[in-house]
């Protein structure tokens, strides 16, 4: 009745929401960190931009092209609007990269640690995935990447920084490696935390217009604090565009989500004031795992990947959840991690984690 490679999925498991959650623990706040959401909100300027709109034209299907989205995104970086597409989060696009490329018996390599939505789509389209270990630090190796490219491999996923390590690849690395790789497999570099990297210039987007193999994902949800709006989008050029195109739902972006990431984009301001406190704080973070001594890989995102190398995670887990803060389990045995917050949580948290380990002691 289904297709045999949808036969063996799981569902899945959306985090609860937070009234559920709370209400579950009996809790009377409780704080996100485990879905590295803008913990500072959104630009002002989206709220303005959406009150403007005229509800009365509700009746009428969005602009297919999204134009005024395009134009400024393309300004911005120096692109051609028509090296652009965009989707319903980035999670639309992923689908949509798998039900473009992957057929039945194709091999795509992932980094053995990374976000789970490349298996799943690669999946569904029937291909197999051929896990790439991290090296001893946590960073994706793309000599590792390289042992495993045969000739049915039509995806390589690259997530820069890589959730949930947090490391970073930099970018002439990826440009040698592109060099000497077949042009037949597309590489898709998923930027969705790259506005929080130290080095602003890490994007590999400008790669794009030299090889048509890479392609470079981008999202609304992380810096730009619009997890709601379901805005994210891919850059890469001719052939594969057209077909991208081609197969995208014409409808997928509401005008309602191309009002608000307009509006969030043209402040850069309000990134760029969300980007250095989430360094400043993630310092601050990395300070005090060291001090206590768990060990931490080195992240250039909103979030830090810890290990509970005494007591149990889980413990640990649960005991940050009872005190109003939700961290990210599961990802990795004895593993936890933690979205960047406000600072003042950021230190609750960690006085918590701080009075875990010592009350092992
Ligand atoms: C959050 C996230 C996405 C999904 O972004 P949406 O635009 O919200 O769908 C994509 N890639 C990575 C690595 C992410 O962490």
């Amino acid at each position: 009745m289904v297709k045999e490679t949808v036969k063996h999925l799981n569902p899945y498991v959306p985090e609860p929401t937070l009234s559920e959650l709370k209400k579950q623990h009996g809790l009377a706040k409780l704080v996100r960190l485990s879905a590295n959401e803008n913990a500072f909100g959104t630009s002002p300027e989206v709220t303005d931009a959406l009150d403007k709109w005229h509800f009365a034209s509700a009746n009428l299907y969005p602009d297919s092209n999204a134009e005024q989205l395009r134009s400024n995104i393309a300004t911005h970086f120096n692109i051609s609007p028509d090296s652009l597409i965009f989707g319903n989060g980035l999670d639309e696009i992923i689908e949509l990269l798998c039900r473009v490329i992957l057929e039945p018996g194709d091999e795509v390599i992932d980094p053995a640690l990374t976000f789970s939505e490349y298996r799943l789509h690669s999946e569904i389209e029937g291909a197999t995935i051929k896990p790439a270990p991290l090296d001893k630090a946590g960073f994706i190796s793309l000599a590792a990447v390289s042992r495993l490219v045969t000739d049915r491999t039509k995806i390589i996923w690259l997530c820069n920084p890589n959730n949930p390590t947090g490391t970073l690849i930099e970018p002439a690395v990826i440009e040698t490696f592109l060099n000497n790789l077949p042009t037949e497999i597309t590489v898709v570099v998923d930027e969705a935390y790259i506005d929080f990297s130290e080095n602003g210039h890490a994007s590999v987007m400008a790669l794009t217009k030299q090889f048509n193999n890479l392609v470079v994902l981008r999202t609304f949800s992380k810096a730009y604090g619009l997890a709601n709006f379901r805005v994210g989008f891919a850059v890469c050029s001719e052939p594969l565009m057209g077909y991208l195109q081609a197969v995208r739902l014409p409808y997928n972006l509401s005008t309602f989500a191309e009002i608000a990431a307009t509006a969030a984009f043209r402040d850069q301001t309000f990134v760029e004031q969300t980007v250095e406190t989430v360094i400043n704080e993630r310092k601050k973070w990395e300070h005090f795992l060291m001090e206590i001594g768990l060990p931490f890989y080195d992240s250039a995102a909103n979030f830090i990947f810890f290990q509970v190398n005494r007591g149990n995670a889980d413990d640990l887990y649960n005991e940050l959840l009872q005190n109003g803060y939700l961290v990210r389990n599961g990802l990795k045995p004895g593993w936890l991690r933690v979205t960047i917050g406000k600072p003042a949580d950021n230190l609750a948290v960690q006085a918590l984690i701080a009075g875990w380990c010592h009350s092992l002691d």
